[in-house]
């Protein structure tokens, strides 16, 4: 096998999941972090099937499922309040919840740890500031001056990421879609054993994350793009549920705290040309950043990281190993930003409404493909 000495460009979820699986292929493996505190905000994340599959094959399940609220099944809530439906989801790792949700710190801190005890280095506050190429590899020139040499470079740097920009500076970019999400975290209530999604012009959902929280997740249209203060944002997430189901406008009585408020715009981007120059190669949100409509952008660079250890340990030359994950992920991962963006657009008008409950049945049909 082909050990190669590898630097991960990004430490969020992307970045970790390839630090461990190539750590677990015999690699050597430095990621860099620009965020000193390496802090994540504090909601949930929902990981559907596919991704609990994932967590087997990168060999964290235990460590991932222990720090997680396991679910196996949606249910849907039209806008008065009636549940509608209770849809079973399948179990893709037997014996394993189908879906989790997980906070976000907790995710960062099971992979972290692993990635760390598999050996890799994790250094933060920290970014590249060239990257020069010499056929050979990469001579990579830090912010803090320093200069190493690697193999392969993997930028996992997010939706902004600096290394496509430095790889690909004419690739596409991020652009808002129209919508934002507002999330708040609750007390779980007894007898939440299922992911709630509340259709309506704003749709919302209630997500197990571990045995005692849940968040909400409410997606807003958002024309033009408004920047709200920090402060009254909880007042605001409170009136943008005023015409929302009765069981979550008593919930929105209890958003109080305007540090607990989480907003963000939503933007999306797909590269369709490729993911990679020479040695340096691209993951996660850096070459596709969906909506969260279907809940799957942190699953498709977990993916990603999954299929780039094994193309990059299975051939000899990284250029053809990077073709070879491009070749793999391109198509499930532009169907995910398409499929969650006709979605979102369906929502604000901009398109036709799309049935969510039919395009989440056809979304787990694609993910439970193998990868
Ligand atoms: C509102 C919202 C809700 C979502 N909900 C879900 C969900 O329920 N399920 C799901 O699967 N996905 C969800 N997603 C998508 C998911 O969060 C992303 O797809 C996922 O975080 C992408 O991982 P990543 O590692 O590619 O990028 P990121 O998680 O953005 O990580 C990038 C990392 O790189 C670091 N970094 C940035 N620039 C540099 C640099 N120059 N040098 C060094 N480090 C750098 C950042 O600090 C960060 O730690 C949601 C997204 C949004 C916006």
């Amino acid at each position: 096998m082909n050990s190669l000495n590898i630097l991960v460009v990004g430490g969020g979820i992307g970045g970790l999941s390839a630090a461990i699986a190539l750590r677990r292929a015999g690699h050597g493996v430095t990621v860099i972090e620009k965020d000193p505190s390496w802090s994540v905000y504090g909601v949930g994340i929902i990981q559907q099937s596919n991704v609990v599959r994932a967590m087997d094959q990168l060999g964290v399940i235990d460590t991932f499922l222990g720090a997680a609220s396991g679910f196996d099944a949606v249910e849907i809530y039209v806008p008065d309040g009636t549940r509608v439906a209770r849809v079973p989801t399948p179990a893709l790792v037997e014996g394993k919840p189908s879906n989790v949700g997980i906070g976000r710190r907790a995710l960062q801190k099971v992979l972290g740890d692993s990635a760390r005890d598999l050996g890799a280095k994790i250094r933060l506050g920290l970014t590249a500031v060239t990257l020069d190429q010499d056929g050979e590899g990469v001579t990579v020139r830090f912010s803090d001056r320093g200069e190493e040499h690697y193999d392969v470079v993997v930028g996992a740097d997010g939706i902004y990421s600096q290394t496509r920009a430095m790889i690909l500076p004419d690739a596409e970019k991020p652009e808002f879609t129209g919508q934002a999400v507002w999330r708040y975290n609750f007390p779980r209530p007894e007898g939440l054993d299922a992911l709630h999604v509340y259709n309506g012009p704003t749709g919302v959902g209630l997500v197990p994350m571990s045995a005692d929280l849940m968040y909400m997740y409410a997606t807003t249209p958002e024309p033009g793009n408004p920047r709200y203060p920090s402060e009254g944002l909880a007042a605001r997430m409170r009136e943008k549920l005023a015409a929302a189901a009765p069981q979550i406008r008593a919930l929105a009585d209890q958003i109080t705290e305007d540090e607990g408020v989480v907003y963000r715009p939503l933007e999306a981007m797909m590269v369709h040309g490729p993911w990679h120059k020479g040695r340096v190669v691209l993951l996660g949100d850096a070459v596709h950043a969906t909506t969260p409509h279907l809940g799957q952008g942190a699953g498709m660079a977990i993916e990603d990281a999954i299929v780039l250890a094994e193309e990059l340990t299975a051939r000899e030359a990284p250029e053809e190993a990077f073709e070879a994950y491009r070749a793999r992920r391109y198509e499930r991962c532009r169907y995910i930003v398409d499929a969650s963006l006709a979605i979102c657009h369906g929502q604000i008008g901009k398109g036709p409404a799309v049935d969510n409950h039919t395009a989440t049945a056809e979304m787990f049909a694609v993910v439970s493909k193998p990868i």
